[in-house]
């Protein structure tokens, strides 16, 4: 080929594309309303002062959030923990002659809370931190030696609560339902906040599926739509269990168009190429109210990223505890940038990433209007938050009336590069959208 013919091709390419984009003529915007990106807060544990001091304050702002609560503690759930499998006497009779190894390892674990010994849960920890670190020679030397001091006495019998269990006392159901209705979201943080990746499967799934039962009994359907297993796990024996079981965690999402970056790393949102950016973020007392509220400076200077905060304790109780007064000064901070950010519930933001990335979209034109067709692949029960879509319109149009199952918007029409546009939120897999100049 000489150079006249590759022109002429390179040419005849371009025509093709640039067709192509002018048929293109409508988009899902990367974030509902067409922000800059999305802010997900998130509570962990249930502390009560989260709701005495730090709700009062997002409700004052009108900003959402999403609580990670244990269920078992909670007056009335129908779950508490407990051990489920053989009788533990037997269990614990069998550890004077057989050392704790791999094929015994999950069921000591599992029973090891409810032995019945104040001290016992110090034990469970630290074995099951050394089995998640992969030191399981550790963890099962630790395990030996519970049992071994279970068997010659030396500790005291009584049941203990966990720290995380105590904090939450003074919730309640009815509270919670009436946070729920006023648009707040409670997703599972198990039924006793325990180590996942050291229980047998049994006790995996009790922790995991009876949770959920509880939550879906007392919420509803749409508050299991999320779940975080307790201390942000990523472990892989706790990830094989936990994922099938929820449709998205916050400890870990395996969306091939997303990159995570979880609240330990130090890799910067970015650089990654991917479509979308989960970053999480974690507020401690050793993190200055500046450097938090850069995570929403960076977020505003990138188009893709999805910052997701991560809180504890507040107001003196629960795991680092920040005062209700620098949340507030926060929290202000990130609502001055309420046109740019997307500031939603947890699983708001996942399940309309899911939609637009599941989604298909066809513009036919007529004489004097624009029908839209907007579906998803995905379950429609689940995954029904509307999706803002960017129409071309011609340049004529200034006000424009959009309608879906007779339902009207009005919307100004705007001017970018491309062209004359309106936005506006549909629902997918719903009627056919009109739009038309007004
Ligand atoms: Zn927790």
């Amino acid at each position: 080929m000489n150079i006249k013919w590759i022109s002429l091709f390179l040419f005849a390419a371009f025509l093709i594309i640039d067709t192509n984009m002018v048929s293109a003529q409508t988009e899902i915007t990367k974030w509902q309303g067409d922000k800059k990106g999305a802010v997900s807060i998130t509570y962990d544990d249930g502390s009560i002062n989260q709701f005495r001091y730090a709700l009062p304050v997002m409700q004052r702002l009108h900003i959402p959030a999403t609580f990670y609560i244990i269920t078992g503690p909670i007056p009335g759930s129908k779950y508490q923990g407990k051990f489920i499998g053989r009788p533990i006497s037997e269990i614990i009779r069998e550890t004077a002659t057989q050392p704790t190894n791999e094929m015994n390892y999950f069921e000591r674990a599992s029973a090891a809370k409810y032995l019945g010994y104040i001290g016992a849960d110090a034990y469970y920890d630290k074995s099951a931190i050394a089995f998640e670190d992969g030191k399981l020679a550790d963890a099962y030397k630790i395990m030996d030696s519970l049992y071994s001091n279970v068997r010659n006495g030396s500790l005291k019998k009584g049941m203990e609560l966990s720290d995380e269990v105590a904090q939450e006392k003074g919730l309640t159901w009815d509270s919670i339902k009436k946070y729920a209705g006023e648009g707040y979201e409670f997703a599972s943080h198990t039924i006793t906040h325990t180590h996942m990746a050291v229980l047998d499967t049994t006790n995996m799934f009790y922790e995991l599926e009876k949770s959920k039962e509880d939550i879906k009994n007392h919420l509803g359907d749409r508050y299991t739509f999320t779940a975080e297993i307790p201390f942000g796990i990523e472990h892989p024996r706790a990830m094989k269990y936990s994922l099938p079981s929820y449709p998205t965690l916050r400890n870990l999402m395996t969306d091939p168009y997303m990159q995570e970056i979880n609240r330990g790393y130090k890799t910067q949102p970015g650089s990654a190429g991917k479509e979308y950016v989960q970053w999480q973020r974690g507020g401690t007392t050793e993190t200055p109210l500046p450097l938090m509220q850069s995570w929403v400076d960076t977020t505003l200077a990138h188009d893709n990223i999805w910052l997701v905060l991560v809180f504890h304790g507040v107001d003196g109780i629960g795991y680092e505890a920040l005062p209700h007064q620098l949340l507030d000064t926060y929290f202000q901070y990130i609502k001055q940038h309420n046109d740019s950010l997307w500031i939603a519930t947890f699983s708001d933001v996942a399940k309309y990433m899911r939609e637009r990335m599941h989604a298909s979209l066809q513009t036919d034109k007529t004489k004097n209007k624009l029908v839209v067709h907007l579906q998803h692949s995905l379950d429609k029960n689940t995954y029904n938050i509307p999706l803002t879509l960017k129409t071309y319109v011609p340049q004529a149009w200034k006000a424009v009336t959009v309608t879906q199952d007779g339902k009207h918007q009005k919307v100004q029409a705007n001017q970018d590069a491309k062209g004359t546009y309106v936005l506006y939120n549909a629902s997918p897999n719903k009627g056919a959208i009109e739009v038309a100049a007004k």
